[in-house]
């Protein structure tokens, strides 16, 4: 061999070793997509040995939604010439696994600057995509009831308040409190008062139609958002919600005697002086209290 070829080789080695060791799937594609080479790790992922996986396309490998998307972007790059920089989601045809990967794609050109295929650099993204899901949740819902909580329930009441502003349609929320729960906690135990929150917020998403918003406000407070929803209707809706509650009985520890217990109700309506979530939470905590003094278990309208 001469020198020359020597250190052909040794860079051919040494490149191989690169793109093995990276911890990415490396690949190139001619300009109808045909994979012309993939680095070991990609070729796990396919399944295949690279002898196999060269002369292949995407649809071989990925659902076709995905390789549909993969294909568009691919055609962004060798059509236009374009580098592309993106999250790319794939669903594995052999396992059904849904994967993210963070892929670079670039084209590859002759001496004449024709593009010839393509060249991609993907990384495994799913994990850190998981555990943004998870905290995203962990920000905005309730762990205890899986309601949303009480900063996200008034983000969420305030785009719909902004719509019932836009369209002058009518919108109501109901403030609801647990009676004498802390009887409940005293008699049964802390645990057991978790229960009856976890099953008291059960409930009112099954009588609740879909489009109504639930939320935990703390403790043993929730509000409720109802779009579409007049003074007269969210009366009816939160004596309803009243009643079902009064009847629902939650199964204690010993598994004789199930527990039961009532909720006080505060009802506002937007209106041309109630018109912010702050003031609407305000005017039904009033008549929350008034519920509670004019002795619970029972609903009051501001
Ligand atoms: P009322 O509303 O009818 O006036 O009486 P109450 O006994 O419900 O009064 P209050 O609202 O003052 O008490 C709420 C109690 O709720 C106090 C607290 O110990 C209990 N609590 C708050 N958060 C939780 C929780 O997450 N789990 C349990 N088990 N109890 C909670
Ligand atoms: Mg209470
Ligand atoms: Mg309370």
């Amino acid at each position: 061999m001469t020198q020359s070829a020597d250190i052909f080789h040794l860079e051919l080695l040494s490149l191989r070793a690169v793109v093995n060791s990276i911890g990415a799937y490396i690949f190139t594609k001619d300009t109808q997509g045909r994979y012309t080479y993939a680095n070991e790790l990609a070729c796990e992922l396919f399944g295949r040995p690279l002898h196999e996986v060269v002369g292949s396309d995407d649809r071989e490998f990925f659902e076709l939604e995905a390789s549909n998307d993969l294909q568009k972007n691919d055609r962004q790059v060798m059509d236009y010439g374009q580098t592309i920089d993106r999250e790319e989601r794939n669903i594995i045809k052999a396992t059904g696994e849904v994967r993210y990967y963070h892929t670079v794609k670039t084209p590859v050109r002759d001496a004449d600057g024709i593009i010839v295929g393509m060249c991609g650099i993907s990384t495994d993204i799913t994990e850190r995509k998981k555990l943004e899901a998870q905290l995203e949740r962990q920000a905005h819902i309730d762990y205890l009831t899986n309601l949303n909580n009480r900063g996200y329930f008034i983000e969420l009441a305030e785009d719909e308040l902004n719509r019932a502003i836009r369209y002058t349609h009518p919108m109501s929320l109901l403030m609801l409190d647990v009676d004498h729960f802390k009887r409940v906690n005293d008699t049964y135990g802390h645990k057991q008062g978790d229960k009856v929150l976890m099953e008291l917020a059960r409930v009112c998403v099954d009588t609740l139609r879909d489009t109504d918003i639930a939320g935990r406000l703390g403790g043993e407070e929730f509000a409720f958002l109802l779009p579409e929803t007049d003074r007269e209707e969210a009366l009816e809706v939160a004596e309803r919600l009243r009643e079902v509650l009064a009847a629902t009985a939650v199964g204690t520890d010993n598994g004789e005697e199930a527990l039961h217990f009532t909720v006080s109700i505060g009802i506002s309506t937007f209106g041309p002086e109630l018109d912010t979530v702050d003031i609407l939470l305000n005017s039904a905590d009033k008549a929350l209290y008034r519920a509670k003094k004019a002795g619970r278990n029972r609903v009051c309208a501001d």
